[in-house]
């Protein structure tokens, strides 16, 4: 009983490190999609904003269902990821480069929340929280499909494929 009480605790702290992380990503990308050159990546970060902005509903949903608030708390890590990749705006211009860059400081982010909805599941399933599980896998599952996506684009531009991954990607 008494660690059941610390696993909700680490398992609401979970949440709302994410909760904060996403809000960022939802203010960073539209920066990002404004400076990609490649159409591509434009889209697949244009698509992952709109389902970041359903995972942000998702969160609150959560929190709303256990009577909890996700609070104020900055999520430091993800500052650091994104000002990290921002840096990479200065660096190059609307190039190849720049897009590859802008793809590894996306697949940081997007290893960040797949660790933490991966632990955020684990402890819903020991909870018994069944209807916040199903939520998490969903986002879960976005944050892969994002991940690979964007390992997609990447290996388009770096390999002059682009049309193929074009393709490959409409097929899905
Ligand atoms: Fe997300
Ligand atoms: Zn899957
Ligand atoms: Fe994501």
């Amino acid at each position: 009983m008494k660690d059941d009480l610390k696993f909700e605790s680490i398992f609401l702290e979970i949440l709302a490190d994410l909760y904060d992380a996403e809000k960022q990503i939802i203010e960073a990308l539209p920066k990002l999609i404004a400076e990609a050159d490649s159409e591509l990546l434009a889209g697949a970060l244009q698509l992952h904003l709109d389902e970041t902005k359903e995972q942000v509903v998702r969160l609150e949903t959560i929190f709303e269902r256990i009577g909890e608030q996700p609070g104020s708390g900055r999520s430091e890590a993800m500052l650091g990821l994104i000002s990290e990749g921002e840096k990479s705006l200065g660096k190059f211009r609307k190039s190849p480069a720049l897009d590859i860059a802008l793809i590894a400081s996306a697949q940081k982010v997007e290893h960040y929340e797949l660790a933490a909805y991966g632990s955020a599941c684990r402890l819903a399933e020991m909870l018994g929280q069944e209807d916040a599980l199903e939520l998490l896998q969903d986002t879960l599952e976005e944050e892969r499909t994002a991940d690979e996506n964007l390992a997609e684009v990447a290996e388009g531009i770096l390999t002059g494929d682009d049309a193929a991954a074009e393709d490959s990607g409409e097929e899905e």
